[in-house]
């Protein structure tokens, strides 16, 4: 044990376990009798690098896996990876300069797969590094036939429920990614525009409208104005003409329409926005759909047919500017819809797609019998639920993801979808093994279309818990960890979709965590050069410190901020944990002895800790379990159990050794597994030294049911207090006194205190007979000075020759009278201080109160 470095080596001790580890101890048991407590942790996108905030969200799982699977949980902590979907096809085509459109589906297919592999093993390789517990028995690939079965499957099922349908509607369009998206993956910003006022002719005169986007004249279907705004009355229920374009449109009122914003009258296109689309279905108007999927000008735009849409804009405000039409331009600040991911403006087609019908008073029920923490994160839920207009567009003009399993009847048109026990299948590639159910046709065309990919991730609860696999499968799961970004998505989604398919909520729990900010309080993102890399930190303090970070950070739903002097401060508490154990490993046993009361307290302490950490880790507060481990270790067991007992550990061995030398072994033991969820590796270095076992294999500590022991504690707080008096009068720590002695009715034992004062000490009960006894005057020049001007010096004489118990006396009553050569003067009580002594048996003595003890110390 001898050989126990005195610099902690995390590097080595860190690389040792990571290869070291059995990592099948951390598999679900699927037979097991044990309650199961399965997390459905997020599969990330498997693109770029694992970062900080994924290690943060990935520690906060492992301190939950680990606790659990202490606590005799039967624990599945899975690994998914959600790889379909347009960052890896954006990042495919920027690699390979090339768009969707220009190389076979498949080989671009590939392409994607290929990236992804090469992404996904080097997130396991961070993964792996930074300690998690994770069961890679249960690991999912969303591109993996295995997988994405399933998503065809609840595909079909929820078509054969009547939750899936295909039709004409308008979608959220990106011209850029040529694909329709859904209403949650589009981000609004602020773009300031143009604002242009033209002059609409009718039989009576005519209309002035202000529009941002003369580009949508030739999509206008309609104008409206107030109903309650005078000016234009007489034109409703008339016709105006739509400028350049010449057509006739009728004027409406309803009573959405803004009389203060422009002129107070609207044109009507489709589309604008969200609110066009609510017009168009109202006022049942005809479609005029002025672009296309490119973003190009259709020949509803006659002469303007194919320019992009910037370039119409242009073409058609200077043709309008020419013919003053446009007769006013100003500034717009406007909130624009753009795509998630490549941030172009969106458009609203109207287009035929695959949607599932939203059930917003369902969803919010199904949250209700969830448990959110914190709680106020359900309200985001709620008003998403509330604020969706339209069902979830699935369908996606993408090629990686997870293909539509249906086909179109050449003849007849008829839709069909494929049987379940077809799949997994894509139609692009295998025809029907059946004729067409309408007309007996074998020629049909595949569906191309592809599905969301939150399409595939909102199964991902149903998917680990063994559904389609298994009879039994395990819905609901226990917990789902994930970010407050994704409620509106992935929590919105899972929870309409296990509703859908097996009609109960998705998991007991869900716990909604912040996101790491870069040291500037920014989201971490490379763009601001506030991106650190986890790997970054493993090779300056190592995993344990990092995942210290994330521990002290963790109050659910907050964000948290990277620094690195918090890391920094990590690694210096790991350095003590190390030399608590590098001391205490030659000199801690595991032996049966009666403890002390000073080892009594000790053990009281660390129940205290126990029970402290047990009731945060069950309320998910990682930093306030952590915070009290670390108190315990570095205060309570460093600082001063460890300075009690030094004397007993060094000293001969008997009974009083032994006790020692047993809680020490208990407190080290007892410290390496509480700390074991969150500090894996040095807490498995120590236990393992300890006991031949892994740390890991253990259960979480149970109390040992001592009640916090007031005689030890006493002892804690007199040995304190000689340490202090030492120090304010200069002396020593090891400097030998007289002799003390401590009067306490809790009668205190006394060879730890012997071994801290290095001095002998003893024990009396009731309080000891002392006298206090006034041994000399001090006049105070300050308050004299002022009273007795020049003859100050005479008082101050007078005083000093003065009997101090005389002095003492007189200063009680008010003021002491003085005499000098010719006359008595009276001195105010507060010009003079008498000094005293204590007294105990005729000798001088120093008391020191400390709570109910009175410590009598000779010099
Ligand atoms: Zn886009
Ligand atoms: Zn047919």
């Amino acid at each position: 044990m001898s050989e126990v470095s005195k610099e902690y080596n995390f590097s080595q001790v860190e690389e040792k376990w990571v290869n070291a580890w059995d990592n099948s101890i951390y598999y679900f048991d699927w037979e097991s009798n044990r309650p199961q407590y399965i997390i459905d942790t997020p599969p990330p996108y498997p693109t770029g690098d694992f970062h900080i905030g994924n290690a943060l969200n990935w520690c906060y799982m492992d301190f939950v896996a680990r606790y659990k699977r202490m606590q005799g949980f039967n624990v599945m902590f899975p690994q998914g990876w959600d790889c379909h979907g347009l960052p890896t096809e954006v990042k495919v085509e920027e690699i390979n300069h090339i768009t969707k459109n220009e190389i076979p589906r498949e080989e671009f297919r590939r392409l994607c797969e290929k990236l992804t592999e090469e992404a996904i093993a080097r997130f396991r390789k961070s993964m792996t590094r930074l300690g998690l517990s994770i069961d890679w028995s249960n690991e999912y690939i969303t591109m993996s036939p295995q997988y994405y079965v399933k998503t065809q499957r609840s595909f079909v099922q929820m078509y054969h429920k009547g939750l899936i349908y295909r039709e004409d509607h308008p979608v959220n369009w990106c011209p850029r990614c040529t694909t329709a998206i859904a209403f949650a993956e589009v981000e609004y910003d602020q773009r300031t525009t143009t604002l242009n006022y033209m002059r609409f002719p009718a039989k009576i005169g005519h209309l002035e409208i202000a529009t941002s986007r003369p580009e949508l004249l030739p999509a206008c279907v309609a104008v409206a104005i107030n109903p309650a705004d005078d000016r234009y009355k007489d034109y409703v229920g008339k016709e105006v003409a739509v400028p350049i374009f010449n057509y006739k449109v009728p004027v409406l009122s309803d009573p959405a329409v803004d009389a203060s914003f422009g002129t107070g009258v609207v044109m009507i296109c489709t589309f604008g926005d969200r609110q066009d689309v609510r017009w168009w279905v109202e006022h049942d108007l005809p479609l005029r759909q002025a672009i296309d999927r490119n973003g190009r000008m259709t020949d509803t735009a006659q002469a303007y047919q194919n320019l992009s849409v910037k370039e119409a804009k242009e073409a058609i405000i200077n043709d309008m500017l020419d013919r003053e039409i446009i007769f006013k331009q100003e500034p717009l600040e406007q909130n624009v819809g753009l795509c998630w991911r490549c941030k172009t403006p969106i458009e609203i087609l109207s287009e035929r797609q695959w949607f599932v019908k939203i059930n917003p008073e369902e969803i919010k029920k199904t949250s209700e019998k969830i448990q959110w923490i914190p709680p106020h994160m359900e309200t985001r839920l709620k008003n998403w639920a509330d604020s969706v207009e339209w069902d979830w567009c699935i369908s996606r003009q993408r090629i990686f993801a997870t293909p539509i399993p249906v086909w179109y009847c050449r003849s007849c048109g008829e839709v069909l979808v494929a049987e379940e026990e077809w799949l997994p299948l894509d139609p692009n590639r295998t025809k029907p093994p059946v004729k067409c159910r309408n007309c007996g046709s074998d020629d049909f065309l595949p569906e191309e279309d592809v599905l969301d990919t939150w399409m595939d991730s909102s199964i991902s609860a149903l998917a680990v818990s063994g559904w389609l696999d298994r009879q039994d499968y395990r819905m609901p799961t226990q917990l789902r960890p994930q970010g407050h970004d994704i409620i509106r998505t992935w929590a919105f989604y899972t929870i309409l979709r296990t509703k859908a398919l097996v009609d109960i909520r998705p998991w007991d729990t869900i716990l909604v965590n912040g996101m790491a900010l870069g040291e500037d309080g920014h989201k971490m993102s490379k763009s601001l050069n506030n991106f650190i890399r986890p790997e970054e930190v493993f090779e300056v303090n190592g995993a344990d410190a990092l995942r210290q970070w994330a521990a002290l950070g963790g109050t659910p739903g907050n964000d948290i901020m990277f620094q690195w002097k918090e890391i920094t401060a990590a690694s210096r508490f790991l350095q003590k944990l190390w030399s608590i154990y590098r001391f205490s490993s030659p000199l801690m046993a595991k032996t049966e002895a009666v403890p002390s009361q000073v080892d009594r307290w000790l053990q009281g302490e660390l129940d205290q800790v126990i029970k402290t950490a047990t009731e945060a880790m069950d309320s998910y507060k990682f930093d306030e379990a952590f915070r009290a481990i670390r108190v315990f270790t570095w205060e309570v067991l460093a600082d001063n159990y460890i300075e009690l007992v030094k004397a007993r550990l060094y000293g001969p061995d008997g009974p009083e050794k032994r006790a020692a030398q047993d809680t020490l072994y208990k407190a080290i033991e007892t410290l390496s597994r509480l700390m074991s969820p969150f500090i894996p590796f040095i807490s498995e270095e120590i236990y393992y030294s300890l006991t031949g076992q892994s740390v890991h294999s253990q259960g979480w500590p149970k109390g040992m049911g001592m009640e916090p022991d007031l005689a030890g504690l006493q002892i804690k707080d007199i040995a304190a207090a000689i340490r202090r008096y030492k120090s304010e009068k200069g002396l020593a720590l090891n400097c030998q006194l007289a002799g003390i002695s401590v009067y306490s009715d809790l009668g205190l034992e006394t060879t730890d205190l012997q071994g801290v004062a290095n001095s002998p000490v003893e024990s009396k009960t009731g309080k000891p007979d002392i006298e206090m006894r006034a041994t000399g005057v001090k006049p105070l020049m300050k308050v004299l000075g002022p009273i007795f001007k020049d003859k100050s010096g005479r008082v101050i004489k007078a005083l000093s020759d003065m009997d101090p118990s005389q002095v003492a006396l007189m200063k009680a009553s008010g003021s002491v009278r003085v005499v000098l050569e010719s006359e008595a003067v009276d001195v105010p009580a507060q010009a003079v201080d008498v000094v005293t002594q204590t007294m105990f048996s005729g000798q001088a003595v120093d008391l020191l109160n400390v709570g109910e003890s009175m410590v009598l110390i000779k010099r």
